[in-house]
């Protein structure tokens, strides 16, 4: 009866992807119809970083967390009132452990503008429950890759892994240029590099990008916004395909790519 749910990346942008119409946000909110209902749904979101291991959100009923500053109240008024998913945290926790992480359980934390601006425009009535796994400080792809891989039980269990960052994401290229400005060769090339490689499953180049791909420090002066592919990519498995489901570009350097893993 439950059909096998794809892992996601999906590209969060700007916070105000949550209320300022564009192709990203449009795509989103139908992408929620386009899967097959999840039992819950677990985000890696590049906003809740940790050292010496993941860590798992455990709370029963996570509070919005509106970690940004300078945008209008509009954004700073909007709750995302999930409940959370202990049960399956906890079970996260498990496999995590299992596969060598040292978890830390949070009961405190509530979701990141990570997960709630994504989750808000797939699922605006917040009614599956919902529950966070950080990325790790300092890890290299490789790591994130296995830490996606011991999640991979949680699909057969209905649970929607989405990594949730960002294609691109350089915020010092930031100029008061507009959501619709040109998009950069620099971002237009990495973007691409990326999803060859992603289309044709090539693992050890992918987890090797900072090498490899055109202008990638540029593109990510720090990993933590691209970190969450990776953990997407591990949960779907060696052999999975990868699908881009979406492409755009916003204020000519934030990349808004959404990739399916199956
Ligand atoms: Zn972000």
């Amino acid at each position: 009866m439950t059909a096998r749910l794809p892992t996601l990346f999906v590209s969060h942008g700007s916070p105000m992807l949550a209320i300022q119409d564009s192709p990203a946000r449009r795509y989103l909110q139908e992408l929620g119809n386009t899967l097959p209902r999840p039992k819950a749904i677990v985000v890696v979101s590049a906003h809740w970083e940790t050292l010496g291991g993941p860590a798992v959100g455990l709370a029963a009923q996570p509070e919005t967390i509106h970690d940004f500053g300078g945008f209008p109240a509009a954004l700073f008024a909007i709750k995302y009132p999930a409940a959370g998913s202990p049960v399956v945290a906890e079970r996260a926790a498990d496999l995590l452990r299992e596969a060598r992480f040292p978890v830390q359980r949070s009961t405190q934390r509530g979701l990141d503008h990570g997960a709630w601006v994504p989750l808000m425009l797939m699922y605006p009535e917040a009614d599956i429950p919902v529950f966070q796994v950080s990325v790790l400080r300092g890890a290299t792809p490789a790591e994130h890759e296995r830490l996606g891989k011991a999640l991979t039980g949680l699909r057969d269990e209905g649970v929607l892994v989405i990594g949730s960052g960002s294609l691109t994401h350089n915020l010092y290229e930031f100029r008061g240029q507009g959501i619709d400005a040109p998009v950069q060769n620099w971002v237009s090339e990495f973007g691409s590099w990326m999803k060859a490689r992603l289309q044709d499953n090539e693992r050890a180049a992918l987890l090797d990008y900072r090498r490899q791909a055109p202008h990638a420090v540029r593109n990510h002066p720090t990993e933590e916004h691209l970190l969450p592919l990776f953990v997407a990519l591990g949960a779907a498995g060696d052999g999975a395909t990868a699908e881009q489901l979406h492409t755009s570009v916003e204020y000519g350097v934030l990349a808004m790519d959404v990739y399916a893993f199956s």
